[in-house]
């Protein structure tokens, strides 16, 4: 007796707040190591390019490539030509004997990859066609895009390609990339300079698709039928060159965006004279392409505290119906950037506004967040889109570095959502409000906040992948993922209660939990439910990560980091990694097995909990207890009955058989227990009587992970006086079995329930098995009620059907 309460003592001493592991079964395939590490496993050995750190190595090296563009648009053709001279400086330690180009217009080629292996459900929704069932209708629409890719020619034209002096070169063209092969071998430091002519035709965006082209509108009594023009992945730009994969040829199928080198552009811009043009980098003719007002009030507002109209919707009406056949030039000059875009029609309205930050280093001082839109768009675009590229420079200069870039644009046009250094298209239809019968303007909850959200998302991208430079067409959610978190974070901090679509841990759980899924890292053309697998769950990864893991300060000091270190640099998703788990100093591999290398979902379940007393062993007390426990013990059934049916006792008539036993239980306390139980106190060391009189009580936590990714054990425990207490415990707990643990809780006060992630703040796939004692869950049932007398084809033609004769007719 005495043996096992002081091995009950210990144990208790010994496992206060410790899990216990319970039985694992070594079988094949049976058991892994959540938390071994990445290591040599999926991530390649750090180099003298890429350290272990996830930072810049003193060997980093990345290309630079310079381009002077001359382009011209014809308007009645929506054809666009250009002439352009690259001129490409080899920071590699290899010798170049070719350059790859990007030629992206090819993916509207009949021939090209992109068209051959379109398949039906493909774009990022969760399966194709069903196999046995036959398909049953296509869309007007779908089947227009078909005839006009067929027909229409889309795709470049490279009409020349010559050396700085003026001789041709030999190109490949390969799908949709173009091998320049150059006379001399281009040496390490070395640069070449050659001129490419080509021209295409531009795309019909809302027909054919894509990320830029055309929209033109109905004409209207307040406007014209013009064109907006968004023109991106336009020129033959140059193709990745880096440390890690060579050449990044790899063909674009329409989905995985582009990786870029850096470099200056100078680009000229001819258009009809009535245009106003938005473009990647600074106006240089202002004062040729630019009214006097239009450049006194850009002037006014660098400094002022509200967008002010450079083109009025008014003047951009008159625009709209005065129309010319002359033509202009705007000029434009972008430095240190890795790709240009640029939009341009007689539609616009043109605001903007200066925006002031601290910029260090080589960024600037002040920022012109600047829209461009049509009356159509209105009010919601004057209304909302300046303020929200003004928002976004503020929230993401806190997450990253300061705004790098003189100007920051949004342009509304037919493309939904995209975005280029210094330039975003944004909006397509949505953002435009509706119009009733009787003229009147209304818009939706789902326009503003569709309209918000996208704005937010593209001029975010102008920092990542559009400075943090990384590569779409392979890892998608290093830019997408990455650009959505940062856009959450914007969206929380625009109003309170802001409707926003992804980035609270539970908008995640049914996408996590789903079949028919890939995991994060997967390449780009590969994946399944685009949507939520490279914007949502990467979102929801770093959310979690950040109010639930690492906590605020260490997630933002890390991210910092990672957005300073690879800031006009090119990061893979093993730097971004190692640099979060090196400068915050916690160990992440194995949240990131199971949020960026697996398809398992967070699912914990709190099976049990068992409440444990110490045994005194003081009779006086304990003796009572056990009375007590054994009063709670209903009355034997038989004996209630007997007395109830009158069953006489022996006893009753023969009274001399009652004897102390009779008076006195087994629980009643004996001189030998007394004198065992103060022998056994007067051996004790005082810190365990301290224990044992302390009235602390021991709680056993048993716990399975169902989803199957470890994370931490986030948990509210209510008293019975009625207050609580928050306890976190790290996700190593799971590191001895990742199924099942056991943990303990010590308190002074009674538990009477526990409930498991109360913030849902884990993703956690059901809720149902997260409260102890279990509750009912409530929900809502819709009630169908079954026809009475079904149908019948005969019913319907009132056949009439009788014992005899099958089908007969009525007479
Ligand atoms: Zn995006």
């Amino acid at each position: 007796m005495r043996t096992l309460h002081m091995i009950a003592l210990a144990a208790a001493t010994a496992t206060f707040n410790v899990a216990v592991a319970q039985p694992v079964q070594q079988t094949v395939n049976d058991w892994r190591d959540a938390f071994r590490q990445l290591e040599d496993e999926d991530w390649p050995s750090p180099n003298r390019e890429r350290r272990a750190t996830g930072a810049p190595g003193p060997d980093y090296w990345q290309q630079q490539v310079d381009y002077d563009i001359d382009i011209r648009l014809d308007e009645e053709a929506k054809h666009l030509f250009g002439t352009e001279t690259v001129t490409y400086t080899n920071n590699a330690p290899d010798t170049l004997d070719f350059l790859w180009f990007l030629l992206d217009q090819n993916r509207f080629r009949p021939d090209s990859i992109a068209v051959m292996t379109e398949t039906v459900g493909g774009g990022g929704r969760a399966s194709g066609r069903v196999g046995e069932s036959m398909p049953e209708g296509i869309s007007a629409r779908s089947m227009r895009r078909r005839q006009m890719l067929d027909e229409d020619g889309y795709g470049f034209n490279i009409t020349g390609v010559t050396d700085a002096n003026g001789a041709p070169m030999d190109f490949t063209i390969v799908d949709t990339l173009l091998r320049l092969d150059l006379d001399t071998d281009l040496e390490t430091g070395d640069s070449v300079t050659f001129t490419i002519e080509w021209d295409y035709r531009l795309v019909e965006t809302q027909v054919i698709g894509g990320r830029a082209g055309w929209e033109c509108f109905e004409e209207t009594e307040d406007t014209g039928a013009d064109c907006i023009y968004q023109i991106a992945q336009w020129f033959p730009r140059a193709a990745v060159f880096s440390d890690y994969e060579g050449w990044h040829n790899k063909a674009f199928l329409g989905r995985g965006e582009f990786g870029l080198e850096f470099g200056d552009y100078d680009v000229s811009i001819r258009v009809p004279q009535d245009f106003i043009v938005s473009a990647t980098g600074v106006l240089q003719n202002a004062d040729e392409v630019l009214t006097e007002p239009q450049r006194e009030r850009l002037e006014e507002a660098r400094t002022a505290d509200e967008p002010v109209f450079i083109v009025t919707p008014a003047e951009a009406r008159a625009n709209e119906r005065r129309g010319t056949r002359s033509m202009a030039t705007w000029e434009f000059r972008a430095e240190n950037v890795r790709d240009f875009a640029w939009a341009g029609s007689r539609k616009f309205i043109w605001d903007a506004v200066g925006v002031e930050q601290d910029g260090e280093g080589d960024a600037p001082d002040l920022v012109m967040a600047m829209s461009f839109y049509p009356n159509e768009s209105e009010p919601l675009w004057s209304t909302f889109s300046t303020r929200a590229v003004e928002h976004t420079l503020a929230v993401y200069n806190d997450f990253a570095f300061p705004y790098p870039y003189p100007v920051a644009q949004s342009i509304a046009g037919p493309q939904g959502g995209m975005e280029y250094p210094m330039i975003t298209f944004n909006g397509g239809s949505y953002g435009r409000p509706m119009v009733d019968d009787d003229g009147n303007l209304s818009y939706s909850l789902g326009s503003k906040r569709g309209l918000i959200g996208v704005i937010i998302h593209e001029i975010g991208h102008i920092y990542f992948p559009m400075v943090v430079n990384t590569d779409e067409r392979q890892w998608t959610w290093m830019d997408e993922g990455v650009n959505s978190f940062l856009q959450f974070q914007a969206e929380r901090q625009w109003e309170e209660n802001y409707p926003v679509r992804r980035g609270d841990p539970h908008s995640i759980t049914s996408y996590m939990a789903s079949t028919n899924q890939m995991p994060i890292m997967t390449q780009s053309d590969s994946i399944l439910q685009f949507g939520p697998n490279a914007y949502s769950k990467p979102t929801i990864a770093l959310v979690v990560l950040r109010e639930t893991v690492l906590g605020r300060e260490l997630f933002d000091e890390a991210f910092r980091a990672y957005s300073e270190r690879w800031r006009f640099r090119r990061p893979t998703p093993y730097d971004f990694f190692r640099t979060m788990e090196e400068v915050s100093g916690v160990d992440l591999d194995w949240f990131w097995r199971g949020w960026f290398y697996s398809t398992d979902h967070v699912d914990i379940s709190l099976d049990r909990v068992i409440e444990g007393t110490f045994d005194t062993e003081d009779p006086g007390i304990e003796n009572m207890r056990a009375r007590e426990q054994a009063a709670r013990e209903p009355e034997s059934l038989t004996q209630v009955s007997n007395r109830e049916a009158g069953v006489a006792l022996y006893a009753d008539s023969n009274p001399e058989v009652l004897d102390f036993y009779s008076e006195n239980d087994r629980h009643t306390v004996t001189n030998r227990e007394r004198e065992a139980y103060e022998s056994m106190r007067e051996g004790l060391e005082d810190w365990e009587a301290d224990i044992l009189d302390s009235g602390d009580r021991v709680y056993y936590l048993d716990f399975t992970n169902e989803g199957g990714v470890v994370m931490p054990i986030i948990l509210e425990f209510t008293f019975a006086d009625g207050s609580t207490e928050m306890v976190r415990i790290p996700a190593e707990v799971w590191r001895y079995n990742p199924r099942n643990v056991t943990w303990t809780y010590v308190s002074d006060r009674q538990v009477v329930s526990v409930e498991l992630d109360p913030l849902w703040e884990t993703a956690d796939a059901d809720r149902t098995d997260n409260y102890y004692p279990p509750r009912i869950e409530p929900t809502r049932l819709e009630l169908y009620r079954s026809s009475s007398n079904p149908s019948s084809m005969m019913d319907d033609l009132d056949l009439r059907v009788t014992r005899d004769s099958v089908a007969t007719r009525p007479e």
